[in-house]
């Protein structure tokens, strides 16, 4: 492990030098921990893109978990299992064509979309990319000089809405992602309507925001893309 960096009390990142088999961006690997003689080992997005070294992750300390609070507790030199090859059909690949891409994510459910951004591939392949990213405080939003980067270089091509649940902050929607999809929101602070014909959606992170958001985009017509049907929504829950 080559470095960790604690970004709030439950919010930290790992940068970890391992050989892994190519990937794509949005795939998981396993990282794991001998805990008393046991392997415990859990999956984890790669938030670096396909190529990059070292690697990196975005972690959520999980207080009480098997897992993740003691990897919160790494330090530079600690070993790590990484598993070489890594998984997951969540990637632009299984994205039909469409026009605008909306990344809708919760806490570090942005892993993924972090790194298709720092790839750069769904630039080729989308006019816009909307990245919209819920957490529940202010603080809570990480790797801002990659998304600002993106705003910079890509202009009136690239959308940030961020989401902030818990506290009241100028320029950012306070509320839940499903909600602001029903209500108009979403689309009115984006700036951006969506529709069937040109909107592709990735939804990733908790669970309840990823079926709540599903519900409430197939009520405005728009249908799951699973197993070759070429819908609109693409998804990943964390748990
Ligand atoms: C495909 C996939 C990719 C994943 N990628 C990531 C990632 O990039 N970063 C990450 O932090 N986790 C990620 N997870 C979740 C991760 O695998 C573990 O579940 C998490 O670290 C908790 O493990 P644990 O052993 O510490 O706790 P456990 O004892 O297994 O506790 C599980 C509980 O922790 C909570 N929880 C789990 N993950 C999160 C989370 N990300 N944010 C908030 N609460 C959570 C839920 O309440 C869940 O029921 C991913 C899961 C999947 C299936």
């Amino acid at each position: 492990m080559v470095r960790n960096t604690h970004r709030t009390q439950n919010l930290f990142s790992l940068q970890i030098e391992a050989d892994m088999a190519p990937f794509e961006a949005g795939q998981y690997t396993s990282l794991g921990l001998d805990v008393d003689g046991q392997r415990v080992a859990q999956p984890y997005s790669i938030l670096s893109a396909p190529g990059d070294h070292p690697l990196e992750f975005f972690f959520y300390t999980q207080p009480d978990g098997q897992l993740s609070a003691r990897l919160s507790q790494l330090q530079t030199g600690d070993r790590v299992w990484v598993q070489r090859q890594a998984e997951g059909s969540f990637t632009l690949k299984q994205v039909p064509a469409g026009k605008s891409l909306w990344l809708l994510a919760t806490g570090t459910g942005v892993a993924p979309f972090l790194s298709m951004l720092r790839e750069g591939s769904l630039w080729q392949r989308f006019d816009h990319v909307g990245l919209v990213y819920a957490v529940r405080h202010w603080d809570d939003i990480a790797y801002s000089d990659l998304i600002d980067a993106s705003r910079e270089h890509y202009g009136e091509r690239f959308s940030f809405v961020p989401f902030v649940s818990r506290e009241k902050v100028e320029g950012c929607v306070h509320g839940h992602i499903p909600a602001s999809i029903s209500n108009g929101t979403l689309e009115r602070v984006a700036g951006h309507t969506f529709s069937p014909e040109r909107s592709q959606f990735m939804l990733c992170g908790n669970p309840g925001m990823v079926q709540d958001a599903l519900a409430a985009l197939e009520q405005r017509g728009f249908t799951r893309s699973s197993n070759g049907n070429s819908g609109h929504i693409t998804l990943e829950a964390y748990w």
